[in-house]
């Protein structure tokens, strides 16, 4: 049954969510200005900061990639809790929002802002 999840539940699940939420924002906006920071130190032409070998180029690059990677990624995260906050206030929170089956307390707990059951999880991830 999609209503099992009682009141005292959702609200443990909302507070893990906002708490989840604070603390992504804090990282997302800490990468952000680290990697606005070291744009800026490259733009400025900066030639202490130039690398010596082709090998520190690569290393750069990719650090730079992974950072916003990390962002583009946190981001997702962030929009999928906002998202699980509002199916809370909808009373949809804790059902598949694929086939409306409920979503296991096991998966729920380990990934608060689960949109879809383990089963429709594996399908989309699979791209059927
Ligand atoms: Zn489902």
């Amino acid at each position: 049954m999609a209503a099992s999840l009682k009141s005292e539940e959702l609200d443990s699940y909302r507070n893990v969510l906002r708490d989840l939420r604070s603390r992504l924002r804090g990282d997302l906006n800490q990468m952000t200005d680290e990697a606005l920071r070291r744009n800026l130190a490259e733009s400025s032409g900066n030639l202490s900061n130039v690398p010596l070998h082709m090998a520190d180029v690569g290393t750069e690059n990719y650090d730079q990639e992974f950072t916003l990677g990390l962002i583009e990624n946190e981001q997702g995260t962030l929009d999928l809790i906002n998202e699980a906050l509002g199916r809370i206030e909808q009373g949809k929170y804790g059902s598949c929002s694929e086939c409306g089956e409920p979503i296991a307390k096991q998966r729920l707990a380990a990934l608060p802002y689960a949109r879809h059951c383990i089963q429709c999880a594996r399908k989309l991830e699979n791209g059927a």
